[in-house]
């Protein structure tokens, strides 16, 4: 599969407005974009280090991903995201491995990319999101 780098790394955090000058003032990390993903019920804000960036996400709704999430088990790293190429066919490849798929085919994601989440039963506790960015 060999993804070419971390696409980003998901912090769940319960409040953005608080989360994002503590991330610009500590970090000297600037903001450069929130958006709100609908049917993730979230909101997300994202920071770049390198190629890498930072998605923090806020809940919209108790019953979301990510208002479950916090519930559970508070603030903290929700998800790692890997990119890849050809994004469909690695989905293919991982469910031959017997890796558990939360998304069997990509669905749009924030930034535009596309996205599937794999289940953290097969990733060792961690909830492993694939990213690719579509052909324009
Ligand atoms: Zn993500």
């Amino acid at each position: 599969m060999e993804p070419t780098h971390i696409e980003h790394i998901g912090i769940a955090v319960e409040s953005l407005e608080e989360a994002i000058p503590f991330y610009e003032k500590t970090f000297g990390l600037k903001c450069y974009s929130v958006e709100e993903v609908r049917d993730q019920k979230v909101k997300t804000a994202f920071f770049k280090i390198g190629q890498t960036k930072i998605e923090l996400l806020e809940s919209t709704a108790p019953d979301g991903p990510i208002g479950k999430f916090i519930e559970k088990k508070g603030q903290g790293v929700h998800h790692i995201a890997f990119a890849v190429k050809d994004l469909s066919t690695r989905l293919k490849e991982l469910e031959q491995k017997d890796v558990q798929l939360i998304d069997k085919t990509p669905r749009k994601g924030a930034e535009g990319l596309n996205i599937a989440f794999l289940h953290p039963k097969s990733t060792f506790g961690v909830l492993t999101e694939l990213c690719e960015k579509p052909e324009k």
